[in-house]
C-alpha cells in the first residue's frame, strides 16, 4: 500500500500517507459542520496538500453517506450528513486536487480495511459494523467488498430493528441507527432530561453505574446484537468486526456479545473489536484505490 487516503466522517476528517503498507503520517481535524460541502472539500484539500499528494500516488477517499457506481455522493440520513445531494465528488476532487480519486462509503472502506489487514483476517465472509455518528457497515466475501450500483450494500443502520421506535433522518421508521448510534444515544439521554453534550457523557454515566445510562447503552448494544444475528442469517457471516467510537468504547462490545449469546446458536456470530481502530477506513480506502487503478 502506498499513496494517500482520506476518511471523511460525520464527526472527524482524517487523512494519511502510506508507504509500503505502513501508515507514515496522519492528520485529523473535526469535520466542519457549517459551510456545507464547500467547507468539507476545502478542509479535505488542505489535508491532502499537507500530505503532498501527487499524481503518482494511489488516492482513496472514504466518505460518510452513499457513493453510487458513478462516483456520485449522496447523504442517506439528512440529519447526520447535511448539504450532500447527488454531489459529483469524483469530478470535483479531480478539479480541486488534480489527482483521480477512488471514492467509497466510509464504513465499507473500514470493512475492507479490517477484512484485509485487521480483525477480519482469516474470517470469510466477514462483516463490519461501525457504531459512530451513525451506524454503517460493509461485507467482504473472498477478500472483495460486496458492491452494487446503488452503493447501498452495508448500510445496516437503515434496517429495521425491534429496539427502535422512531423515524431517523433517512425517512425510515424504527431503524438501527435511530436507536444505536452515538447521535441516538445523546438524543435519547436529552429526551430524558439529562444534561449531556454527547454520547461520551452517557458512557461516562454508564461507567459510574447510573441506571438511566445503563438502559440507553445496553439498548444500543442489544440493537446491534440483533442486527448481527440477522446478518448471520442473511449472509452467513463468520465474524463481525465492530468499530466506531461507540463500538470501541470500553465495555460496549461485551454487551453486544452477551446479547448475541442469548440468541439460538445457529444465529450467533463471533464479534471482535476493530484492531485498526480509527485507521480502518484509511487502510480500506487506499486498498480499494490500488485495486481499482
Ligand atoms: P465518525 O462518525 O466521524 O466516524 P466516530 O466514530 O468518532 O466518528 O463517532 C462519533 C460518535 O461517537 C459521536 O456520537 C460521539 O459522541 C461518540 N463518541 C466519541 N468518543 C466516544 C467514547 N469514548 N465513548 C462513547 N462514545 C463516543
Amino acid at each position: 500500500l502506498s499513496g494517500v487516503a482520506v476518511d471523511l466522517g460525520g464527526t472527524k476528517l482524517a487523512a494519511a500517507r502510506f508507504i509500503n503498507d505502513t501508515l507514515v503520517e496522519r492528520l485529523q481535524v473535526p469535520t466542519p459542520r457549517d459551510g456545507g460541502l464547500e467547507a468539507k472539500l476545502e478542509c479535505l484539500t488542505e489535508l491532502v496538500t499537507a500530505l503532498k499528494l501527487t499524481a503518482v500516488d494511489a488516492f482513496g477517499v472514504a466518505v460518510a453517506g452513499r457513493v453510487d457506481g458513478q462516483g456520485n455522493w449522496h447523504s442517506v440520513n439528512h440529519k447526520t450528513l447535511t448539504g450532500v445531494t447527488s454531489v459529483p465528488l469524483k469530478d470535483m476532487l479531480l478539479d480541486r486536487v488534480g489527482c483521480p480519486a477512488v471514492i467509497m462509503n466510509d464504513a465499507q472502506a473500514a470493512a475492507l480495511g479490517e477484512a484485509r489487514f485487521g480483525a477480519g483476517k482469516g474470517a470469510d465472509p466477514c462483516g463490519f459494523i461501525t457504531v459512530s455518528t451513525g451506524v454503517g457497515g460493509g461485507f467482504v466475501f473472498g477478500g472483495n467488498m460486496l458492491e452494487a450500483p446503488s452503493g447501498l450494500p452495508g448500510h445496516i443502520g437503515f434496517t429495521r430493528n425491534s429496539y427502535a421506535s422512531r423515524f431517523c433522518g433517512s425517512g425510515r421508521f424504527g431503524t438501527l441507527e435511530s436507536v444505536a448510534s452515538g447521535t441516538a444515544i445523546a438524543r435519547i439521554a436529552k429526551d430524558l432530561g439529562r444534561d449531556i453534550d454527547s454520547a461520551v457523557d452517557v458512557f461516562r454515566a454508564w461507567n459510574a453505574g447510573e441506571g438511566w445510562a445503563k438502559t440507553i447503552v445496553e439498548t444500543s448494544a442489544c440493537a446491534v446484537a440483533e442486527a448481527c444475528c440477522d446478518l448471520r442469517a442473511l449472509l452467513g457471516l463468520e465474524r463481525i468486526v465492530i468499530g466506531g467510537s461507540v463500538g470501541l468504547a470500553s465495555g460496549y462490545l461485551d454487551q453486544v456479545a452477551t446479547a448475541i449469546a442469548g440468541e439460538p446458536e445457529l444465529f450467533q456470530v463471533e464479534v471482535s473489536h476493530a484492531i485498526l481502530g480509527h485507521d480502518a477506513g484509511l487502510y480500506g480506502a487506499l486498498s480499494h484505490a490500488k485495486r481499482e487503478s
